[in-house]
């Protein structure tokens, strides 16, 4: 298939910056005018005075009315272009120890191939699970090359089967509605196992939450069980909030055999997921499972004078648009005051903010004011973002959105 459309773009005097910055998106309000093109279609991105800027794909319903698939002039929007970004996404985690179907030295055998416009295929995410792969098309212009971009994978990998999870909320921006179901060959009729940092972990496909699992958080997870792995000796009570599947609380069993975990979120499916992985891995006997609203189990933990030793936070987004992020803001730091309470003496917190829109700088500020009112000495320890298998495009912050400190209370 070969999209020869010359529909057009014309950006508004001065806007086009930013599209020379190879930042991959024009909002409506850069855009002059449109020539000839209709939603989900590839168009050619000009500058008010013609000059060719870059060719993407327009859709009128979304506020982000045009993507960029490429800046070069020459490079056509057809089968091969999705061929060669699918094998560089490939190269690139190639790179990181990361493959298809092999967890390597790494332990690792599911991440991001695909993260969208920092792999040149906006609206795109695919991620690796063992032989599987799961697809989100996000956008009406990724959708388009649906078949194309199918075609592709199963070219590249010969997955067992391509799962498609089209069912995030932002599709509804682009006019789309939710698509859940096996794009390609037979759906797993159980969780996957998949390896992690060498621990076993199951993961529903279809039902699970995003595609499947936090694939974001797994370098995290790498480094907060370091920083337990080296307390060898002590007996360690870790708090694992909003643990879904129990990815923290697992791998800092597995760093050391003093901790005892107790495992918390609100989602009773999850929960039943995770006593799973804890059997699996073989530290049933370790673990406390609580079933409830974070917010309410923490106070519950404060009155009842209840102390933990290493505490995650790790909670969904809660700022999905601007006028949220103060309330957002309010969530984080009712969550983290609690939890520095229920920190023990040398007691580390690893906090998480997954709001794109909350920036490192406000986060940090917040952990500030929480602090304050905690009355406690806090010390970072670590900074850190998204595992480097969701490489984000230094031209596109838009794109960055974990960021999470480890933190030590006096
Ligand atoms: N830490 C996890 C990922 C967490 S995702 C990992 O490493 O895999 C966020 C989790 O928070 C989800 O599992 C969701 O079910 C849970 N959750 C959302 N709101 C909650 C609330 N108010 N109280 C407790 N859990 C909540």
């Amino acid at each position: 298939m070969v999209d020869n459309s010359h529909a057009a773009v014309y950006l508004r005097p001065g806007k086009e910056k930013p599209v020379r910055a190879h930042h991959p998106w024009v909002f409506s309000g850069a855009i002059d005018r449109v020539v000839g093109a209709g939603d989900g279609d590839t168009v050619e991105i000009l500058a008010a005075d013609g000059e060719w800027l870059a060719r993407g794909y327009y859709n009128s319903r979304s506020q982000i009315t045009v993507r960029v698939w490429t800046w070069e002039r020459a490079e056509p929007v057809d089968a091969a272009l999705f061929l060669r970004r699918i094998r560089t996404a490939r190269d690139v985690r190639r790179r990181l120890g990361l493959q298809f179907g092999d967890a390597g030295p790494t332990g690792t055998d599911a991440f991001r191939l695909i993260n969208g416009e920092s792999d040149l295929l906006p609206g795109l995410v695919a991620d690796i699970y063992g032989n599987w792969i799961v697809v989100q098309f996000l956008t009406l212009g990724a959708e388009r090359w649906k078949n194309t971009i199918l075609d592709g994978l199963e070219e590249v990998f010969h997955p067992r089967a391509i799962c498609e999870r089209s069912d995030a909320e932002t599709r509804s921006k682009e006019g789309l509605v939710a698509v859940v179901g096996t794009a390609r060959g037979r759906a797993p009729d159980a969780p996957v196992p998949i390896r992690e940092n060498g621990q076993v972990l199951a993961v529903d496909l279809l039902q699970g939450q995003k595609t499947g699992s936090y694939l974001d958080q797994r370098w995290n997870r790498q480094l907060v069980s370091g920083f337990v792995g080296n307390r060898t000796g002590e007996s360690l009570a870790m708090l694992d909030a909003f643990a879904y599947t129990g990815g923290f609380g697992l791998a800092c069993c597995a760093a050391n055999p003093g901790v005892r975990v107790c495992s918390l979120d609100e989602s009773e499916p999850a929960t039943v997921q995770a006593r799973r992985n804890y059997e699996n891995n073989g530290f049933l006997d370790r673990v406390e499972f609580i079933t409830a609203n974070a917010f309410r189990q923490l106070r519950a933990f404060r009155d009842a004078d209840r102390h933990f030793d290493i505490i995650v936070l790790d909670p969904p987004k809660f700022a999905a648009s601007q006028g949220r992020v103060a309330g957002a803001c309010r969530g984080y730091k009712d969550l983290n005051l609690l939890a520095l309470k229920l920190l023990s003496p040398g007691g580390l917190l690893a906090t998480f903010s997954c709001s794109g829109l909350v920036t490192p700088e406000l986060f940090r500020k917040v952990l500030f004011g929480a602090a304050q009112d905690a009355g406690r000495l806090v010390r970072i320890l670590a900074v850190t973002g998204h595992a480097p298998d969701h490489p984000v495009l230094l031209s596109f912050p838009e794109g960055e959105y974990l960021k999470g400190l480890v933190l030590q209370v006096a």
